[in-house]
């Protein structure tokens, strides 16, 4: 970790903040401070944005086939390191050390997989209806972007925006969640040695991320905002990219609803409900929120996700052997603890876990809870850790409205084995995403993203290059 950057990224330089200003990174397992890095005020962000601006007309004349080398390149040095961006990450984030290697890999993923499109980049030509005029149309760069990103993905999160921004040929400001900066910083670094033009992406990390972005975003010269993170926090900067008509994308919130029907095969409803609940210690915004099982199979379902949970080891991430690592901090524990103490006052039942350890690091068990209340508190927040919570259900036509009922769509689970009730269901959900007997949404290759309040726009996949684009429509007449 001695080599990992802990400054300010701005036009290829590493620097202070201006004011000479540092924050701690922590480490959640044991609470102790890693390092202490810069944190930047409005004048480096100011100073990035120029960086950004100035390097923008020449990065979209950069050959495609350059662009997309040189994320190729980074995806090769991504993966060559991939045993030290995991120690760093399970650091600075807590997740165990190998789910930190799978985000390493799906990361340098979105590298690879934008560098494929970054010469793909498509036009068009056509006679207009009059038979006169002629159209061409060009595709090119939004523009210099913000990109903004959570502290439970560090680098996925990261290369999921940066890759097709820099396929597309846009140049940017990241600012990394405070929580989790030395992926974003090491990141920077790669893409440095991979050969990126200084400018092209500069990293800013702060403590004052209002102070930080709102005067790019009001200022003009930044013409997209890409940001990963909670509703609220989208909502409120929808507001203020309004004023300079910035364009947006928004990955926000979930409340995924997980239903098991009474066809359903229990031993793939319970290895999924394991991956949709428990990947990332369940922060995740594709995580399991609301459980709904048909009664006839309910109690079978509950008991043997209880044991599977209840046989995690929870501990350090670093440590051999641990399936859970600790949550990320006490303000996120504390919401868990207090979202399960509602759910049992109001009649849940603790299959297993539910009780916060003693001793330091930001540790919760996995936790079961059935017979819970539809009124319960956590049916309309995300629980953001590893508790599932059980309702039942009697027949689709009940339970497709129940799973709606949420501001929310980013992803549902549906388990059956009835073809045209998969169908059915998967197509009555306001979801942006179904797992159909399966845990697992995200991939590189498919558009990832929400509906409703989860979010506008999607990103991976082949449209995900398309959130950085614009068309110019060229009129050409001929006589
Ligand atoms: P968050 O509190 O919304 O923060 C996300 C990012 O926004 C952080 O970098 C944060 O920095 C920054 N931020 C907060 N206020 C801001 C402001 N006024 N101006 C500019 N930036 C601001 O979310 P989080 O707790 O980090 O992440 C968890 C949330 O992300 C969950 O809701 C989860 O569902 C969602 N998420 C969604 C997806 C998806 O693809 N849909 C993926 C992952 C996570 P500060 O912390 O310094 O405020």
């Amino acid at each position: 970790m001695t080599d990992t950057p802990t400054q300010l990224f701005i036009g290829g330089a590493w620097l202070d903040a201006a004011d000479g200003a540092t924050m701690p990174v922590d480490d959640p397992a044991t609470g102790e401070i890693i390092c202490h890095i810069a944190d930047a005020g409005p004048k480096d962000a100011r100073l990035a944005e120029d960086a950004a601006v100035q390097a923008q007309e020449e990065w979209a004349r950069t050959a495609p086939r350059a662009r997309s080398e040189i994320l190729r390149r980074a995806y090769e040095i991504i993966l060559e390191r991939s045993d030290g961006l995991a120690h760093l990450m399970t650091a600075e984030m807590g997740k165990p050390l190998a789910e930190a290697r799978g985000e390493v890999a799906y990361a340098a993923e979105f590298f690879r997989w934008f560098s494929e499109e970054a010469v793909r980049i498509d036009g068009g030509a056509g006679i207009l209806p009059d038979g006169r005029n002629r159209m061409l149309l060009s595709r090119r760069p939004v523009g210099p972007c913000l990109l903004i990103t959570p502290w439970n993905f560090p680098l996925a999160m990261g290369t999921r925006k940066i890759g097709p921004a820099i396929a597309a040929g846009c140049t940017m400001v990241l600012k990394p969640a405070p929580q989790t900066p030395l992926s974003s910083l090491a990141l920077a670094a790669i893409l440095k040695e991979a050969g990126l033009p200084d400018g092209v992406l500069n990293v800013v990390t702060t403590s004052r991320a209002g102070e930080v972005c709102e005067p790019l975003l009001r200022g003009g010269r930044i013409r997209k905002l890409s940001f990963t993170g909670s509703t609220a926090v989208g909502r409120l900067l929808l507001a203020q990219s309004a004023e300079a008509v910035v364009r947006t994308s928004m990955e926000l919130g979930g409340n995924a609803p997980f239903v098991v029907f009474e066809d359903a095969d229990l031993g793939k409803a319970v290895d999924g409900a394991m991956l949709a609940k428990m990947r990332n210690m369940g922060e995740a915004c594709t995580a399991a929120n609301r459980f709904f099982v048909h009664h006839s199979v309910a109690e079978e379902f509950g008991r043997r996700l209880a044991e599977r949970m209840g046989a995690l080891v929870v501990g350090p991430g670093t440590r051999d052997g641990v399936d859970v690592g600790p949550l990320i901090d006490r303000t996120g524990r504390g919401k868990v603890e207090a979202l399960v103490a509602d759910a049992v006052e109001r009649g849940a039942r603790v299959l297993v876990g539910g009780r916060t350890p003693e001793g330091p690091g930001c540790f919760y068990p996995p936790t079961v809870l059935t017979d819970v209340s539809p009124e319960s508190r956590l049916m309309d927040t995300e629980i953001f850790g590893p508790v599932a919570a059980i309702l039942t259900f009697g027949d689709e036509d009940e339970v497709i409205p129940r799973a709606n009922d949420t501001p929310w769509g980013l992803v549902g689970y549906v388990f059956t084995e009835g073809l045209e009730r998969a169908l059915r269901v998967s197509e009555r959900l306001e979801v942006g995403m179904v797992g159909l007997n399966t845990g697992l949404v995200s991939n590189p290759a498919a558009p990832f993203g929400g509906v409703k309040q989860s979010g506008l726009g999607r990103e991976g996949g082949r449209v995900g290059i398309d959130e950085f684009l614009e068309y110019q429509y060229l009129a050409v007449p001929v006589r």
